[in-house]
């Protein structure tokens, strides 16, 4: 677990690395989705794992007032959220290895 306090405003939206599974009711711009191999609609993700829809220059959603609903209930500071910035500071910014899907 990290000891740092969550704060969005000074974190790299570590929590955008997380698999998006999209939802019947989500309206996400069609360039930034994928059907993984077992034909699920989900988030595209880049090559270092970061869903395309991250502005990298600021490190935030470029799609925030139509980020699909996973997105939406994810709890800053929730358990995911500590986990993957406590992931995210042992391992440096690159590798984390997230697979669920
Ligand atoms: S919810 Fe957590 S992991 Fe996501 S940007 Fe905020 S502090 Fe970072
Ligand atoms: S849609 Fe936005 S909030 Fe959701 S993972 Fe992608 S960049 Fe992050």
């Amino acid at each position: 677990m990290s000891g740092e306090p969550a704060d969005c405003g000074r974190c790299d939206a570590v929590c955008c690395r997380f698999p998006v599974l999209l939802q019947p009711g989500d309206d996400v711009p069609r360039r930034f989705t994928d059907v993984t191999d077992a034909g699920l609609a989900v988030m595209a993700r880049d090559e270092e794992g970061w869903c395309v829809a991250i502005d990298a220059a600021r490190m935030r959603c470029s799609i925030y007032d139509s980020r699909p609903d996973v997105c939406r209930r994810f709890a800053m500071d929730g358990p995911d959220c500590r986990e993957i910035r406590a992931d995210y500071n042992r391992r440096g910014a690159r590798g984390i290895p997230l697979v669920m899907y």
